[in-house]
């Protein structure tokens, strides 16, 4: 599943090929890819792309005059800029729900296998209002974050996963920012809120490790040319479930929080 760093990774190429160009046509396979209170695809039609930047998980397309789309990449979306003239092949052909035609012969792809990505188009919005996301965890203050999880008694995993708190963190980077902090994962937030400032930066160190590599392909995440990310070979802990924490020695362990596998080093994280 993208995550912060992938969607970044994804936005950096976009904004190399996408601003200036006005949108020409506009294809959406299925309703139920918008975000409900979205405006059609097509209201974006004559518009030009300005500024491609993102928040959270969500890349975000601006146009001007005025305009612009959201799009979270949900499962298993991935967002491509390509000739127009190139024939998505086989399963891409298959995955191919929303395109964007631009000047000067690029197209804007969206291919999702399992479809739990959405679009929102909008003239404005407020994305704390209008999407129900928390901050940024590159804006988030230390000081709002520890107010949040003192005040929850759920496992800091599970509060880390939860969008409304913080936006961008999701199963691979929340697993490796609690190895980072030295926090284990079924902790609850209001314990783990006196933390905050270390899982905050930690946070902040492992994304950043992240996007300078380009995020990490596990499965579906391609970057906007269809390369893959690289950081999946530096993983701390996600995925090396058996194998020994490269700080200890200890076997990294896995369980499930809220239902999500979750890895950690017994010794480190405490
Ligand atoms: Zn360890």
């Amino acid at each position: 599943m993208p995550e912060l760093p992938e969607v970044e990774t994804i936005v950096r190429g976009l904004r190399t090929r996408l601003p200036h160009r006005k949108v020409l046509r506009t294809h959406l396979r299925h309703r139920s890819l918008y975000r409900r209170g979205s405006l059609t695809l097509r209201w974006l039609v004559d518009r030009t792309v300005g500024a491609v930047d993102r928040v959270g998980k969500n890349a975000v397309i601006r146009f001007d005059p005025a305009g612009l789309m959201v799009v979270n990449l949900g499962m298993t979306g991935r967002l491509v800029a390509s000739a127009s003239t190139r024939k998505p092949a086989g399963n891409d052909a298959k995955h191919l729900h929303a395109r964007m035609l631009l000047e000067g012969g690029l197209e804007l792809r969206y291919y999702d296998a399992r479809r739990f990505g959405r679009f929102y188009v909008a003239e404005k919005c407020d994305f704390a209002r209008d999407l129900n996301i928390g901050p940024d965890p590159f804006l988030a203050k230390p000081q709002y974050l520890t107010n949040v999880l003192l005040a929850r008694k759920a496992p800091i995993k599970a509060l880390l996963l939860d969008q409304r708190i913080i936006s961008g963190i999701g199963n691979i980077y929340a697993d490796e920012t609690l190895f980072y902090a030295g926090v284990d994962p079924s902790t609850p937030g209001r314990v783990a809120g006196t933390q905050a400032r270390a899982i905050l930066s930690n946070a902040r160190s492992v994304l950043r490790r992240a996007i300078k590599h380009g995020g990490s392909t596990l499965r579906d995440y391609r970057r906007h040319d269809g390369s893959r990310g690289g950081f999946q070979r530096f993983h701390a802990v996600y995925g090396r479930e058996g194998q020994p924490c490269f700080r200890c020695g200890a076997i990294v362990e896995k369980l499930f929080i809220a239902g999500r596998g979750t890895h950690f080093c017994r010794v480190c994280q405490r």
